[in-house]
């Protein structure tokens, strides 16, 4: 899956972590029973938002048995009963009961199976929900789709089933549909014929290879798509038909990816076609089924010519993660959900990796390194979570997809692979899977792969990395003759004071600090040495002037070097580092101040000596940071010098940069739009200025020379705007067809500052209007802006059940973390308690680790905020 995103601010934790879960109930099925095939007929009805379903399974009894379990939520069972033998079969009659909590349901025979082949018949009738999983209905404005999102724990939702990813089977699905209405599933159609009855027409598809019930899909409504061909397999982008002139950016770079994906793995794409679909109302980012990859639509739609290129990379690296998954995910599959960060930690490094490989030119590298960063950042909380996690019911699986299965894994991968060689890791990855084609794997499955592939420890520094929780940190000495002394121990935020303040619930906190690990450290310049837990020293041999211990920024770690080394480093930053390792030497500056070690001067030093680097992530970082200083540590007062700081040092950077011209380059136009959305919300009169006049002219609907600057230029338009204003961008919200645009002006809306302007935004957010889809990301991002956070937090106590009504499966989960941008110890307090006394599903790490946030950013404060006055006083120029 990938997960849907809520953009914020480096340095400030994003996405969710987490802690040892509760006290779990065992919810697996009892065993002895294997399915083989399912054959499914399954008959909507649209409008009535019901459907109808007869379901025959082929299973094998280990061993004689009068009952079988297996999982069902919100079915009603019609009949069901089991055929027995082939020639002459002899049919055995089932009574049902329901276990809701366990999501189970048990056919008890009249008489006793044998062991051996047995098919199930079922008859059932089920709901089209509104919550956006299992078999659900999505809507626009002209019709009802029917469309469906199984994983992790929701086929049951859609068909009585054995609902775990290791019992793999077959399927045959068959839709029976209104006349004019269209169906798209897993694999492709081979017979459509009209009736059963009329009106309606039933569309028969290929039989499945053998595949895991999550990863299952069926759509019906009316598609259109854009289709073309690779490597043989003909591959289609589908959308609501009023967006279909939108999928032509996505077709190319799915053609791409299949032909690189092909080569990569060594495997040809398994199946006869493959499809990926826009679904209006979609809870995650995108979903990975077998052959038939679903899209929330910002992240499959865009225009390919005139689209912002934050919008096409955003879709490249969503289409790259879902086909990845098509081969490690979905060919072979985790045995269960505890590795699940092993599919997503692979799909999010391989998204970054193919993508890079077809547009060189789009720096999809640093755009990693920075969320490296930040998932570093995040996970040095001590409420954090080993990556690999015991996860037994629905609401801990759902718990499981975190930043740490995503970012954290991908990032462990990423330093593998740096370590092993490009040739030797994916000589690894294809001996893994081609050992467990259309089977199932685990975690140590894959680093013995690449551990007997390469000859070296991987198991070592997988295992260290995987089971213990937290963030290393390599301190070096200074250098001694060809050697330089090194020691580790886990990196954390705050100091052991504030520690104690902040997690006042011990039993949140996750491993007790004396975790040590197996590190492949690399120096530029250098090679790769493997620092263990008892290593005092390595080789300090390097090519380079200066002595740097994290090679390409693409290690796992946080470094700390001698005075003496760390300004031989500073002083060649622009010349000797590449950039995504200036991105990591500002994350490790920025973290070192966290953590008590360092001032914001220190690093706002760093920064300002990187002001004007021509690589658009490096100067998203800097300023990323400076804005999470205004917003974490600086009083109201500090505030205003910190943005007369940045007028003054970034606005000859952004002059000299000059206006668009035609046939730039990307990433000139990327750091453009950096400098000017900063330089906007630092209150430069000009930027501001041009902000209202891109504006006036996206209202009068002509085109801009620029578009890469047209969201920020709408979002500080609007925190200038009045009620009129507010009007007119309500009135694009509704009439844009550009899902991406749309979003943009969404989120402009919540950039209003006028309380009655906040309050409308906050009302439109719950309303009918937005979809639920939607709902929790406008609240999020007015609760991570200092200038709203206040009124919607209000609002959110206030307006609760109103706002649980839209929820979704993780939106409670992420109204909870983004209440994290608070910074005192009462806002701290308030949290919790709303939120004991309102609880959330799926969110008990989330909160915890909120909380703790909560608390550092209080401690930050009052430790830097002082700091910060002193180095504002002394840059002052007056
Ligand atoms: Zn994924």
């Amino acid at each position: 899956m990938g997960l849907s995103r809520v953009r914020c601010a480096a340095g400030v934790g994003c996405l969710l972590a987490a802690v040892s879960g509760g006290a779990a109930r065992a919810q697996r099925l009892p065993g002895g029973v294997t399915p083989e095939h399912y054959a499914l007929t399954i008959t909507p009805d649209l409008v009535s938002a019901r459907f109808e379903g007869v379901e025959r399974i082929d299973v094998t009894l280990e061993k004689p048995a009068s009952e079988i379990t297996l999982n069902a939520a919100e079915i009603e069972f019609e009949s069901a009963k089991a055929v027995v033998g082939d020639s002459r079969p002899e049919v055995v009659e089932a009574t049902v009961t329901l276990d809701e909590a366990q999501e189970q349901a048990t056919l008890h025979f009249a008489k006793q199976l044998s062991a051996g082949p047995v098919a199930l018949e079922i008859a059932y009738g089920g709901i089209l929900n509104d919550k956006l999983r299992g078999f659900y209905l999505s809507k626009t404005k002209l019709r009802n789709y029917g469309v469906t999102q199984f994983e992790s724990t929701d086929a049951r939702r859609a068909f009585p089933s054995f609902d775990e990813p290791a019992l793999k089977a077959t399927f045959d699905v068959s839709l029976v549909i209104d006349a004019g209405d269209s169906a798209i599933s897993n694999m492709p159609m081979v017979r459509d014929t009209p009736g059963p009855e009329p009106g309606k027409h039933t569309v028969a598809f290929a039989t499945t290879p053998k595949m895991s019930t999550y990863l299952v899909a069926w759509l019906v409504g009316d598609f259109q798509c854009s289709q073309g061909k690779s490597e043989g397999i003909p591959v289609r982008v589908c959308a609501t038909p009023d967006k279909v002139g939108l999928t032509r950016f996505a077709l190319e770079a799915a053609k791409w990816d299949l032909h690189y994906y092909d080569e990569y793995f060594g495997i040809k794409y398994p199946l006869k076609k493959l499809d990926l679909i826009a679904i209006p109302d979609f809870e995650a980012g995108a979903m990975e089924n077998f052959g038939c990859i679903t899209f929330r639509e910002t992240e499959l739609l865009v225009d390919a010519k005139d689209g912002t290129l934050g919008a096409r990379k955003e879709v490249a690296t969503s289409v790259a993660h879902e086909m990845a998954h098509q081969w490690f995910g979905d060919l072979v599959t985790p045995e269960w959900w505890d590795n699940l960060w092993l599919n997503e930690g692979f799909a999010t490094w391989m998204e970054t990796k193919a993508a890079a490989k077809w547009k060189p030119k789009w720096a999809f590298e640093q755009d990693a390194a920075s969320d490296r960063s930040n998932i570093l950042d995040e996970d040095a909380a001590r409420v954090t979570r080993p990556i690999f996690e015991r996860a037994e019911t629905p609401a801990e699986i759902n718990e499981l997809f975190d930043d740490i299965a995503y970012g954290k894994a991908g990032a462990v991968i990423t330093m593998v692979e740096h370590w092993l060689g490009e040739e030797t890791f994916r000589k690894g990855v294809q001996a893994y899977l081609s050992a467990h084609l259309y089977g199932n794997a685990t975690a140590e499955d894959f680093w013995n792969a690449q551990t007997k592939t390469s000859g070296l420890a991987v198991d070592a520094v997988m295992r260290s990395f995987v089971e213990q929780p937290g963030v290393p940190e390599l301190r070096f000495g200074e250098r001694q003759g060809s050697e330089i002394a090194v020691s580790q121990r886990r990196f954390t935020d705050g100091t052991a004071s504030a520690h104690h303040a902040a997690v006042t619930d011990a039993e949140h906190a996750s491993g007790n600090g004396s975790e040590l690990w197996t590190i492949p450290a690399c120096i530029k310049g250098g090679g790769c040495e493997l620092v263990g837990p008892e290593t005092a020293k390595i080789s300090a041999q390097t090519s380079a002037p200066f002595f740097f211990a994290n090679a390409d920024d693409k290690g796992y770690y946080r470094t700390v070097y001698a005075k003496g080394e760390y300004a031989a480093i500073v002083t060649n930053a622009e010349t000797g580092l590449s950039a995504t390792e200036r991105i990591g030497l500002l994350g490790d500056r920025w973290a070192l101040m966290r953590a008590g070690e360092g001032t914001v001067g220190e690093f706002l030093d760093l920064a300002l000596a990187l002001k004007a680097d021509p690589e658009p992530a490096v100067t998203e970082s800097v300023l990323g940071r400076i804005e999470s200083i205004g917003t974490r540590i600086a009083s109201d007062d500090d505030r205003v010098r910190l943005d007369a700081m940045v007028r003054r040092e970034f606005g000859p950077v952004y002059a000299a940069m000059g206006g668009p011209r035609r046939h730039e380059s990307e990433d000139h136009s990327e750091r453009r739009e950096a400098l000017f959305e900063a330089l906007g919300e630092a209150h430069d009169p000009q930027v501001v200025a041009e902000a209202q006049r891109l504006t006036e002219q996206l209202f009068a609907a002509q085109k801009t020379a620029d578009p890469n600057i047209m969201d920020a230029a709408v979002a500080l338009a609007a925190a200038k705007g009045d009620a009129a204003m507010y009007d007119r961008l309500l009135t694009v919200v509704r009439v844009t067809k550009d899902p991406d645009f749309r979003e943009a002006a969404l989120r402009a809306l919540t950039w209003f500052e006028a309380p009655e302007l906040v309050n409308r935004t906050l009302e439109f957010a719950v309303s009918d209007e937005v979809r639920s889809q939607n709902t929790w990301l406008l609240i999020a991002w007015m609760l991570e802006r200092r200038e709203t956070q206040e009124q919607a937090w209000k609002f959110v106590r206030e307006h609760w059940d109103e706002i649980e009504r839209k929820a979704t499966t993780s939106s409670g989960a992420h109204i909870v973390e983004a209440t994290g941008s608070f910074c005192s110890v009462e806002k701290r307090d308030e949290v919790a308690s709303f939120f004991a006394a309102h609880k959330v599903e799926s969110a008990e790490r989330t909160l915890a680790k909120t909380l703790e946030q909560i608390g550092e950013c209080a401690q930050l404060r009052s430790v830097q905020e002082p700091a910060l006055r002193e180095w504002l006083a002394a840059h002052d120029p007056k």
